[in-house]
Order: structure tokens, then C-alpha cells, then sequence
């Protein structure tokens, strides 16, 4: 465990076993000195408890980063829970993580990911306040997606204004049209730039064609397409050694996580001389919105901060162009500034709820 290279400089890792629900997770805070770790809970197949504990030691240290850029309260933490196949969850599973996370005492704040839902995270609620994600229903703020695709609609805009541009006229090539790409692709519509698109489902593409006159490739083109802007919004890894190489535009901008399969592309594409906006920069905007709920902060705190995302896109852009570095290794080290001791000295301290 304390070999593996993802640990980092973890403060805490939990491993949470509950017999009589069959609740096997893990929860791992990166680092509180901002704030609660607040990251999602994935509930996932595993290979083996390694790559468990891989997966919520590198997805923990990712929110700690995202928080710290987006200037929230906040640090960085995930949970995994660990299913035999997907149907095997129970509502009892996530009350007995509720119990784990409330005996941690608000040092890691739960959320919604990949595998978990609304109605999960409502069975966690029942045993600890230290949730976000719920559903209005619930008191709570609903969907992060369109504030997600609001927040890389500012860093498209952004991005736009770096290589000289306004987006009326500019072409942006959106890889994938679901709940975060299918919102930012309508307010580059509405901002007058001319789209293509790709996603795997059909129904998708035909109603960004209809809707928006985007132009249609299939999911294998888009990487290629010659245009002013590569906007991925849907998996992750998608920029690689395959990829870098037959990229036609000026700038990558997009929501999904994860963009860079190692860290050699993100030089890849410095050498190349592509523009690369760091993915947990442009894709916080949800992120603020799950911070709104967990301190009651209003619609207009939330608009402040979303639309901040474009003032901190120009300022890692503006020290990659004096550093001739490439703006993942500044996002990064930026991010790690924020969470030092000095910085994190003059942070006001805020109390939840
Ligand atoms: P989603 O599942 O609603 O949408 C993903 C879309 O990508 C789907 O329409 C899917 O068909 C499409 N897709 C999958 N494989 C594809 C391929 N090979 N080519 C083209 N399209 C493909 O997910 P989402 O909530 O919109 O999230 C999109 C990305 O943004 C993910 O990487 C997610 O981790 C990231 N993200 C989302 C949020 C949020 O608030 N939802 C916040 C931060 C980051």
C-alpha cells in the first residue's frame, strides 16, 4: 500500500468493510489544508483491491487540484465502492457508507460519480450531513451538468480570446454531445461558432444537427478534424501519442477528465505548439455547484465563481507562454502552491450548511 506511486502525499486513507450490507469501499482524502475533501463516490467492477485503491488515490488527488484552482474551500477526496457487477449495489451499502463517511467527522465530503445516483447519495444522507449532489427534493442543488457546461462555455470563450478569437465564426470540433457537451455545444450555437460534432449514439448527433446545423462525422473522425478548436466531452485518455499527431486545430478545450493519457502529452502538445487548457480547469464548474450546496451559497456566489474559470485559464496561459512550459505542468504546479501552508494560512475558514 505505502509503495503505491498513486499515495502521493496522502493525509488519510479509510477502508471501510460492512458485513451485514456487504459495503466493501475505500475512502481516500488527498488533502484538507483549503477545506473538506469533497469528491464523489465510484461505484465500479474491480480487477483486484489494487486498482481499487489506485483508482481512488489518483481520483482523490485530481479533486484536490480541481478545488484549489477553482478557489473553493475545499480539498480533495474519493471514495470507491467495490460491486461484483453493477446491479449489485444496495441502499444499505451506501447507509453503511454514510456511517463511515460521518465518522470522519465532515473531513471528506461525499457526491455523486460514476456508478452512484441522486437516490444513493439520498440513503448516505440518512446517516451523515456530510453529502452533496442531492436532488432538489432532497434540499439539494440537482444536476452539476449545465453548470459544468457553463464553466467550459467561459473557458472556450477563454481559450478563444488566447489564440486571438471570439467564438462568432470559430470552429469547434465537440467530441461527445451528453449531459456536459450537448449544453456547451447549444451556448457555442447561441455565440454564433460553427460546430462539429461526434458521439457513439446516433439520436444525439441528429438533434445537434437539427438544433444547432452542426455538421456530423463519425466517432472515429472527429479527433481529425481541421478546425479552430478540439473540444473533448466525453471519455477520458483521449489525447495520446495515437491522437496528438493528427490534431488539426490551434486549441484543446473540452470538460472530460482526465484529457492526457500521461503526463509526455501534455509536452506533446506544447511541442506541437497546441494550445491545451487544462482539463479540471475548464470542467470545476460542477464542482462549485456541489460546493454551493454544502455552504448555501446563492445562484450569484456561483456565477462569480464559474465565471472565474476563464480569469484562471488566462492566467496558466499567460505563465506557460513566459515558462515555455506546458500549461498541465503549470495548472499543476499553481495548484500546489494553492494548498501550501503559506497559501492556505490566509484562507478564511468557513463553517457548512
Ligand atoms: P455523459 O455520459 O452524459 O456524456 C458522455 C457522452 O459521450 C455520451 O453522449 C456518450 O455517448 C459520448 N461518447 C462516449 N464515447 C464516445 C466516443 N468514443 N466518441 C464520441 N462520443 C462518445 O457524461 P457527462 O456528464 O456529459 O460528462 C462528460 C465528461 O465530462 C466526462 O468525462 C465527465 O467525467 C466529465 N465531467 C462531467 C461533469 C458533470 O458535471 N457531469 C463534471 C466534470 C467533468
Amino acid at each position: 500500500m505505502f509503495q503505491n506511486p498513486a499515495l502521493d502525499n496522502h493525509e488519510l486513507v479509510a477502508f471501510a468493510n460492512d458485513e451485514a450490507s456487504g459495503l466493501q469501499a475505500i475512502v481516500a482524502i488527498h488533502n484538507t489544508a483549503r477545506g473538506p475533501a469533497l469528491g464523489g463516490c465510484r461505484v465500479w467492477t474491480y480487477e483486484d483491491d489494487t486498482a481499487a485503491l489506485t483508482d481512488a488515490l489518483r481520483l482523490s488527488r485530481g479533486m484536490t487540484f480541481k478545488a484549489a484552482m477553482a478557489d473553493l474551500p475545499l480539498g480533495g477526496g474519493k471514495s470507491v465502492v467495490m460491486v461484483p457487477h453493477r446491479a449489485a449495489k444496495t441502499r444499505a451499502m451506501f447507509e453503511a457508507l454514510g456511517r463511515t463517511v460521518h465518522s470522519l467527522s465532515g473531513r471528506y465530503i461525499v457526491a455523486e460519480d460514476v456508478g452512484s445516483s441522486p437516490d444513493d447519495m439520498a440513503a448516505i444522507r440518512l446517516e451523515t450531513e456530510h453529502v452533496t449532489g442531492l436532488l432538489p427534493e432532497h434540499g439539494g442543488v440537482g444536476d452539476p451538468s449545465p453548470t459544468t457546461a457553463l464553466g467550459g462555455f467561459i473557458a472556450l470563450r477563454a481559450t478563444a480570446a488566447a489564440l486571438g478569437r471570439d467564438l462568432c465564426g470559430l470552429h469547434v470540433a465537440v467530441q461527445g454531445l451528453g449531459n456536459v457537451g450537448y449544453g456547451l455545444a447549444q451556448r457555442l450555437c447561441e455565440a454564433g461558432a460553427r460546430l462539429t460534432v461526434a458521439d457513439i449514439h446516433r439520436d444525439a448527433v441528429d438533434r445537434a444537427v437539427n438544433e444547432l446545423g452542426a455538421t456530423a462525422v463519425s466517432p472515429d473522425q472527429i479527433v481529425e478534424v481541421e478546425a479552430d478548436i478540439f473540444s473533448p466531452n466525453a471519455l477520458g485518455a483521449v489525447l495520446n501519442a495515437r491522437t496528438i499527431p493528427s490534431l488539426k486545430v490551434a486549441a484543446v478545450a473540452g470538460c472530460a477528465n482526465n484529457q492526457l493519457e500521461t503526463p509526455e502529452d501534455g509536452k506533446r502538445l506544447n511541442t506541437r505548439g497546441i494550445l491545451y487548457a487544462p482539463d479540471y480547469v475548464v470542467n470545476a464548474g460542477g464542482l462549485v455547484k456541489m460546493c454551493s450546496e454544502y455552504y448555501s451559497w446563492d445562484q450569484d456566489e456561483v456565477d462569480r465563481r464559474v465565471d472565474a474559470i476563464g480569469e484562471r485559464l488566462f492566467e496558466v496561459f499567460r505563465l506557460a507562454d513566459e515558462e515555455d512550459a506546458p500549461t498541465d505542468q503549470v495548472a499543476d504546479a499553481m495548484a500546489k502552491a494553492r494548498i501550501s501552508p503559506a497559501a492556505t494560512a490566509i484562507e478564511p475558514l468557513l463553517s457548512p450548511h
